[in-house]
């Protein structure tokens, strides 16, 4: 309780008080003491003055009758007894300046001052006070001190070489402690009052000042936990007016910065959640302390929270520490690049700072899958295009090397090389054709041409019929069978007819003697279907997901020796996703049959 600044103040209140008063009561009865021993010196001043010191010399000296000369006892006696009652007449008269009381008494003594020969209170007995001693050696004295419990004079009387007599004079102080007691007693109750009083004054100043404190510590407290209207500004020009207000303001100051500093991170937040790239942020000892989904997705992990730096990094074999990044030098960012689960992962890591000192690691993660794919791809394009012209040109180059070092050779066989050499030329003519198709296609670099009407269904009765001799040939009946009617589409025609010829004669080509080859076409809902079936050879389920890769080919000597490029089924797909944004599909089982459908959106 007494800990408050209130009761603090409120005791020290009273105790200044108090101590005030008793300085007061000290110095009062000081004073009180003062004042009555200087009223004794100053009455034994006036009361023995020199006049009546003279006449009490000469009452103790005066001898009314003869010196006895043989020493008569009785004689000195009643001379002694006289010069008593001179002085003690002389005493009398001053009485009324001396004020003798019960309190004060006057004594006549002899020389010594052990023995009484008169006193005004009848006493026998005296105690040898400093006083008395030094009167009996001849030295008036008067005693006043602070230390003494009473106060006395003497006044040696005799010759200046014998003190016969010592008038002394002594105060008890009963009077002087009578008064003491009686202030001492009023000042004992003015400290309690004054303590009482002061202790109430003391309270209501100390409250009038802690109260309003303590006001303000509960709404600075209301402040603190996110209360920004609690405080009101006060009217008050006072400094706890001053005071709240400046609070105020300090809210307000306060609250725009926290809406300000959230919203900024809001927005950092929004950014991180929805980038592209994963975040991750390290403290210097390596702990996670921020991630984003991406971040969390790209590395396939459902918990991210208990990531250290160095374990983590050493996990997923991407060769850096904590300590490449802090102790190293490098030009502000490293750069890693990761295989994790079939996925390609570029890793950046940087330094980011707080009040100007490194303040943790940002890993910056992209993916860079398909990136990766592409550059492999392209490198097996390159590899694939050079094989399939090398392998024509090594035909052609031998076939002709051999013609002109045999020149004597029949012409039969001349004409069969010659024929092998225009098969290979017409090979390679046709790859970089189809290869220019499809380069025309990616880029999507067609020469517009109006679009045509289309009639699928003459199309189909047209390409069956051309065909059918090519099938003839190999004993295979290929059938056209309309399902239902087919609406006119418009497009590129001759692209259309290009990518039915492709699956029509690779139906006939992977179909073996006397196979069956049937093609349908219908309208399904909004979408017209063409369907090429064939009971050929088939394709194994694992190659299907590479069927319409470029230069794909399921048997490599067979494509080559039925002329195929390994292009057919990449153009057709291309030429009908970007001419009529149509698909391809191809479900095959192995050594029974394969079913191409194409479906083209009607517009
Ligand atoms: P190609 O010019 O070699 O025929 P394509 O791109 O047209 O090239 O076909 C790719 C590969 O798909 C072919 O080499 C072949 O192995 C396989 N293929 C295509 N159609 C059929 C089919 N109807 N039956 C079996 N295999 C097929």
């Amino acid at each position: 309780m007494f800990k408050t600044i209130r009761w603090k103040m409120t005791i020290i209140f009273v105790a200044l008080v108090v101590a005030a008063e008793l300085l007061i009561g000290i110095f009062t009865i000081a004073e009180t003491i003062n004042y009555y021993h200087k009223d004794f010196s100053d009455t034994i001043e006036t009361v023995f003055n020199f006049n009546v010191k003279s006449e009490l010399q000469k009452a103790a000296n005066a001898l009314s009758m003869p010196a006895p000369v043989d020493n008569n006892a009785i004689l000195i006696e009643e001379m002694t007894q006289e010069n008593i009652n001179k002085i003690n007449e002389i005493i009398q008269n001053q009485l009324g300046y001396l004020a003798i009381s019960k309190y004060r008494f006057y004594a006549i003594t002899d020389g010594s001052g052990e023995n009484i020969l008169y006193s005004s209170n009848n006493i026998n007995t005296i105690d040898m006070t400093p006083v008395l001693k030094s009167a009996s050696e001849g030295t008036e004295s008067l005693e006043t001190s602070f230390t003494c419990s009473y106060m006395d004079y003497a006044l040696p009387l005799g010759t200046e070489s014998t003190v016969k007599y010592i008038v002394y004079i002594n105060d008890n102080e009963q009077i002087q402690a009578d008064a003491v007691k009686r202030t001492a007693t009023i000042l004992l109750y003015a400290l309690l009052l004054s303590a009482v009083i002061s202790f109430i004054f003391g309270k209501m100043l100390a409250g009038s000042i802690t109260i309003p404190i303590r006001n303000l510590t509960v709404q600075a407290k209301k402040l603190a936990d996110g209360d920004m209207n609690a405080l009101e500004p006060s009217s008050a020009h006072d400094e706890f007016g001053n005071l709240t207000n400046s609070l105020v303001y300090l809210a307000h100051t306060r609250q725009e910065s926290t809406d300000r500093a959230l919203s900024e991170k809001t927005k950092v937040e929004t950014i991180l959640q929805n980038m592209t790239d994963g975040i991750l942020a390290f403290d210097l000892n390596g702990k996670l302390i921020h991630f984003n989904p991406e971040a969390q997705r790209l590395l396939a992990r459902k918990y991210l929270d208990d990531l250290q730096f160095d374990r983590f990094f050493k996990e997923i074999n991407a060769g850096i520490t904590l300590g490449d990044l802090l102790y190293v030098k490098h030009d502000g960012s490293l750069e890693r690049e990761i295989k994790l689960k079939n996925q390609y992962l570029r890793l950046n890591f940087a330094t980011f700072s707080v009040d100007n000192k490194i303040g943790g690691i940002i890993v910056v993660i992209h993916d860079v899958t398909r990136q990766e794919k592409l550059e492999q791809a392209r490198r097996d394009f390159v590899a694939n295009v050079s094989h399939e012209l090398r392998t024509p040109l090594t035909t052609i180059k031998s076939y002709s090397e051999t013609l002109s070092d045999m020149p004597d050779v029949d012409r039969e066989v001349q004409i069969r090389f010659l024929d092998v050499i225009a098969s290979e030329a017409d090979r390679m003519a046709r790859i970089i054709s189809d290869l220019l198709t499809l380069s025309e296609l990616d880029e999507n670099q067609t020469y517009y041409k109006a679009p045509e009407e289309i009639n699928i269904r003459k199309m189909l009765e047209n390409i069956v019929e051309r065909m059918g001799m090519t099938a003839k040939k190999k004993n295979q009946t290929l059938t056209y069978n309309p399902i239902n009617e087919t609406p006119v589409i418009s497009g590129d025609r001759d692209s259309l007819e290009r990518v039915i010829i492709n699956i029509i004669s690779n139906a006939l080509k992977y179909t073996g003697e006397g196979g069956n080859i049937e093609v349908y076409s219908s309208k399904v809902y909004k979408d017209i279907c063409i369907k090429v079936v064939d009971n050929g050879i088939g394709i194994p389920k694992e190659k299907l997901p590479h069927i319409f890769d470029r230069f794909y080919r399921v048997d490599k000597a067979r494509s080559r020796d039925t002329g195929g490029t390994g292009l057919g089924l990449a153009i057709a797909k291309q030429a009908l996703e970007s001419g009529f944004g149509g698909k391809i599909k191809i479900a095959s089982e192995f050594n029974k049959g394969t079913e191409v459908t194409i479906t083209i959106p009607v517009n």
